[in-house]
């Protein structure tokens, strides 16, 4: 999970390829109409030397490929495929590389590891995984990358498809292409007259982080092990292509690996170990120590015992690798009601006046009786579980120098320890107790966090749930959002684990696309990257904005003393979602989108996106009223008048999505339906 520096390459690259394609058309126009030019970029497009891709209506060029190609190279040149069609309305060609023909005029663009590559000296076999070169040579473009042969693209983020980073990189830096969401409608291709590659020197690149995932279906599609995708041609696989797609093109890729190493750790142990060594896990207040029910993964563990420390090396040491030196030291997942360990050794380690600073924590929801609480969970578990994280580590030291342990931030340990210094050889992957939007004059809350646990010493990564909580609706938040994610990236993140995206990419598609170009692109500010959003709004650019940030005025109005009065942790926009998301709130959503609608009335495939949002707006206030009638009966024994209601605005809703399937595809359809307050609804 090591952070690539890559930083310098980027710069090269924007150095090179951002003037290294012009518009031909568009600069014969600016000349026409005498517009003013800096001497040195007139100097610069007309001294360098060219390769033509696409001039006076005709392809100069040939997309190549290695005779023998992985699906996955086949893909990368597919897409390129594709991209240069639409921004020519040309038709290239793509071929073996032993199927040139000597002196052919057209001018090849390489992609992957072809034999003109090796040649010209790129050093193929020393790239790094997803790591990938760019080169506009005079002779040709090598888009250059190592794709692993068993590699199923777009799918398997996991593994090496380098081939297609260094097309998508080279689509964005030097062509202008942006990708709002999955899908046609999402694809904004300059149309171009004229296309030409100018001459520069080999830049390589790699994903910013090697680890970043926005989770789409858990556990839906596991390399090299059996998966629900695949089996069949439906709307749940069409749309998880379209998404791994849409991340590919993006990068962001799980290249590292690196979730193997983490997530709550001992979800077996009890099962492994209860018999035998019941003194690994928690003591509880009746004596006892395990499980409180058959939810045996919930076990907190007895986390000061130095034989659990040695138990969790030795799992270790079976599985770690030289490049993968990481300990998982994540603690199970909770319930309120699986406690911690009360064990008079774990007691000590904890500092009863260090309390937890957010006694709500949203992904916990509590919902018993005050007087059942013990005092003692007011307690932040922090200095605990830090001092757990050294003392496994320094176990593994043993046996391993490089060895680094990964814990979590989460739960009664979200705050920083107030005694317990830690190092660089910990990892912290932070999963703040707080659910966006944060309130007015509490919006540095979530960077205050992330800098207190930067000064243990400890590498951080950002594990939020927030994705979740919007439900269908357009619960967006951009401002706070971009702000906060910009100001971990520039403060140490090492790795950004997303949970999870439902795909709602109408309603919350400025908060996804936002987030997947910073990761992409650090080198853009937050700025640059909502105005490419808007700008692929024509006309209508504006508005949109305004309706980008009406929306989020909206959802302003989730504040923490709503989200207290809801008690619904982060499931509040699923059972209170119409209370925020009024129908007067859709009204005048939709009169905004309207002045979109006529603003762009004359460019058809703008207008079209403007359709994608309204679509996906009527999803919303569809879901909503389903909400709203849903929370209005009791759902175990409902009326026969509830059970009408209900089953009216289902029927609607689900008419709705077989009727707009083209727009709504990209949807996480799986993982929603599991959302939805009406799940169990049997009509
Ligand atoms: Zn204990």
């Amino acid at each position: 999970m090591s952070r690539p520096e890559n930083a310098d390459l980027n710069k090269g690259s924007l150095m090179l390829h951002r003037p290294s394609f012009c518009n031909g058309a568009s600069l014969r126009r600016w000349f026409a109409a005498g517009a003013s030019f800096g001497l040195g970029t007139l100097m610069g497009l007309h001294s360098a030397l060219a390769i033509p891709i696409y001039t006076e209506g005709v392809e100069r060029a040939i997309v190549v490929v290695p005779d023998q190609s992985s699906q996955a190279t086949l893909y990368a040149a597919r897409e390129l495929q594709r991209h240069l069609n639409a921004a020519t309305r040309g038709s290239f060609k793509i071929k073996k590389e032993s199927e040139l023909i000597p002196n052919d005029p057209a001018k090849p663009i390489y992609v992957g590891d072809t034999v003109a590559a090796r040649k010209k000296g790129i050093p193929v076999d020393s790239l790094e995984k997803n790591e990938f070169a760019v080169w506009s040579a005079p002779e040709a473009l090598y888009l250059v990358g190592k794709d692993d042969p068993t590699a199923e693209a777009p799918v398997d983020d996991r593994l090496a498809m380098g081939s297609a980073l260094a097309v998508y990189d080279w689509l964005d830096r030097s062509v202008g292409v942006r990708w709002l969401w999955p899908g046609e409608g999402g694809m904004v291709i300059p149309r171009l007259g004229e296309l030409v590659a100018k001459e520069g020197p080999m830049v390589k690149g790699k994903p910013a982080y090697s680890y970043m995932q926005l989770r789409l279906y858990f556990r839906y599609h596991v390399s090299g092990k059996p998966s629900r995708y695949g089996r069949s041609d439906s709307l749940q696989d069409r749309s998880f292509e379209a998404n791994s797609e849409w991340m590919l093109r993006h990068k962001i890729l799980r290249t590292s690996g690196a979730d193997n190493y983490y997530g709550h750790g001992f979800g077996d142990y009890w099962e492994r170990f209860g018999k035998e060594h019941p003194e690994f896990f928690a003591l509880r207040a009746d004596g006892q120590r395990g499980p409180v029910d058959t939810r045996t993964y919930l076990t907190q563990m007895c986390v000061s015992n130095p034989e659990l420390h040695k138990a969790i090396v030795k799992d270790w040491l079976a599985t770690r690798t030289p490049e993968s030196p990481w300990i998982n030291a994540c603690e199970n997942d909770r319930r309120v009601i699986d406690p911690f360990c009360m064990c008079e050794v774990c007691r000590s380690w904890d500092v009863p006046e260090a309390k937890i600073a957010v006694q709500d924590n949203p992904w916990h929801i509590d919902s018993r009786p005050k007087a059942k609480i013990d005092p003692y969970e007011s307690v932040s578990m922090s200095d605990r579980y830090a001092r757990f994280l050294l003392e496994v580590l320094a176990e593994a030291k043993k046996h391993d120098p490089n060895a680094k342990v990964v814990g979590y931030a989460y739960s009664s340990y979200s705050d920083p320890p107030v005694n317990v210094k830690l190092n660089s050889d910990v990892i912290i992957i932070v999963v703040p107790p707080y659910i966006y939007p944060l309130d007015k004059g509490s919006e540095g809350a979530v960077r205050k966090l992330w800098d207190a646990w930067k000064a243990t010493g400890a590498q951080l990564a950002y594990r939020p749930n927030d994705f979740l909580v919007g439900f269908t609706l357009p619960y967006i938040y951009p401002t706070q959002l971009g702000r906060d994610l910009k100001h971990f990236m520039d403060n140490g993140m090492i790795a950004v684990d997303l949970d999870s995206t439902l795909g709602m990419w109408g309603t919350q598609g400025v908060s996804i696309y936002l987030t997947a170009r910073m990761l992409d692109r650090p080198d853009l500010s937050v700025e640059e990257i909502l105005a490419e959003y808007y700008g692929a709004f024509g006309k209508a650019k504006d508005i949109v904005r305004e309706y980008v940030a009406y929306w989020e005025g909206v959802t302003a109005k989730c504040d923490t003393n709503f989200q207290k009065a809801i008690n619904g942790g982060w499931g509040v926009m699923m059972n209170a979602g119409h209370k925020i998301f009024t129908a007067d709130t859709y009204k005048k959503g939709f009169e905004i989108l309207a002045r979109a609608d006529e603003a762009t009335k004359d460019d058809k495939v703008t207008n079209q996106r403007i359709a994608f949002l309204r679509v996906w707006l009527e999803h919303a206030e569809l879901c909503t009223q389903a909400i709203e009638v849903y929370q209005s009966i009791n759902p175990s024994s409902p009326t026969e008048d509830d059970k009408a209601r209900l089953n009216l605005v289902l029927n609607r809703l689900h008419k709705f999505r077989e009727d707009n399937e083209k727009f709504l595809i990209g949807a996480n359809w799986l993982f929603l339906q599991r959302n939805e307050p009406w799940r169990n609804w049997k009509g």
